[in-house]
């Protein structure tokens, strides 16, 4: 099993197995929510009742030094523990009412965090992030929303719905290109993005598809992602722009401005994340978009020679676009 080898690997060397930790841990990572060492104790005891407390709380602690459970301390004057494992760093919303906890993630907060630690020189270490207050359930008496679900499938489903979203305003953006551009070779290229588009769509759809067969409620689990601003804003933008008129190295370089500022997005975001699915979907679409842009690239710049062959080269030379994410 993954888990095993997981565990396995952070298990000092030599360091001989003990079965009484292997149950305390196998029953620790099988909880989704956070778990007080209270809560754990009860949940070994309906295991195996000889195994005691003290033992319950060194190897709770065991788990923290070895990144397998993080502390949280969300101000009951008493520690929470969450396991680590394929589950993001993130953020909590905290009921007061009812003290169930709800988990979030948000680069843009992340990315901000980063920029001030940075500008005052500081080596962040850990940053903390709770919302106190009253949930939805105790404030409203509605039923709660399906959460507690495993945070895993709610960024992986998060991520793919960025992704999509993404691949979809591409697919618009390229198939809008073909049409606008006059010069044969440009259109067959924006067709062939267009074609890329459509099947890796096609590919992202069925991904979403089988996540969802994982579990039946995940569609109507509440946000876990968080962003201001995603890549498929640029490419709506690019699109705009084609609306406006445009001559067909200008769309060449409005495509090459919305892939590279799409790959930055996936790749920038992507690296952040701890090793996660949602992770995997992030980077892997990153190099997506990085192949499309030096398509793109090379294009623009077989069009400028075409261009300059025939005599047709405009006064003012266009700035040569870098491959350089
Ligand atoms: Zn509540
Ligand atoms: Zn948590």
């Amino acid at each position: 099993m993954i888990v095993d080898s997981w565990i396995e690997s952070l298990r000092p060397a030599g360091s001989k197995r003990s079965g009484k930790r292997d149950l305390i841990v196998n029953v620790f990572l099988r909880q989704q929510g956070h778990l007080t060492a209270d809560d754990l104790v009860e949940l070994i005891g309906r295991e195996d009742q000889r195994i005691s407390r003290a033992t319950i709380y060194r190897t709770l602690q065991w788990m923290v030094d070895a990144g397998i459970a993080r502390k949280v301390d969300f101000g009951e004057g008493r520690f929470r523990f969450e396991h680590s494992y394929r589950h993001p760093r993130h953020f909590h919303l905290i009921c007061k009412t009812c003290n169930r906890s709800f988990e979030f993630l948000s680069s843009d907060i992340e990315t901000l965090i980063e920029e001030v630690a940075a500008a005052r020189g500081f080596a962040q270490r850990q940053s903390v992030l709770q919302i106190h207050g009253e949930c939805d359930a105790c404030r409203t008496g509605r039923p709660p929303l399906a959460d507690g679900g495993v945070t895993e499938l709610l960024f992986a489903r998060d991520a793919l719905r960025i992704a999509i979203a993404t691949e979809r305003s591409g697919l618009d953006f390229y198939s809008r290109a073909a049409k606008l551009t006059k010069d044969a070779r440009g259109r067959r290229v924006f067709e062939k993005l267009a074609e890329e588009e459509k099947e890796h769509l096609g590919t992202l759809e069925k991904r979403y598809r089988e996540l969802l067969e994982q579990d039946p409620e995940l569609e109507s689990r509440p946000t876990f992602l968080f962003f201001k601003g995603a890549a498929n804003g640029l490419f709506a933008a690019g699109a705009e722009q084609l609306s406006k008129g445009v001559n067909d190295r200008e769309a060449l370089m409005i495509g090459i401005k919305c892939e590279r500022g799409s790959h930055r997005f996936f790749k920038r975001y992507g690296e952040r994340f701890e090793d996660s699915e949602g992770k995997k979907i992030f980077l892997e679409f990153a190099d997506e978009e990085r192949v499309h842009l030096e398509l793109l690239i090379r294009e623009y710049r077989s069009l400028l020679e075409r261009q300059q062959r025939s005599g047709k080269i405009e006064r003012r030379t266009p700035r040569r676009p870098r491959v350089n994410a």
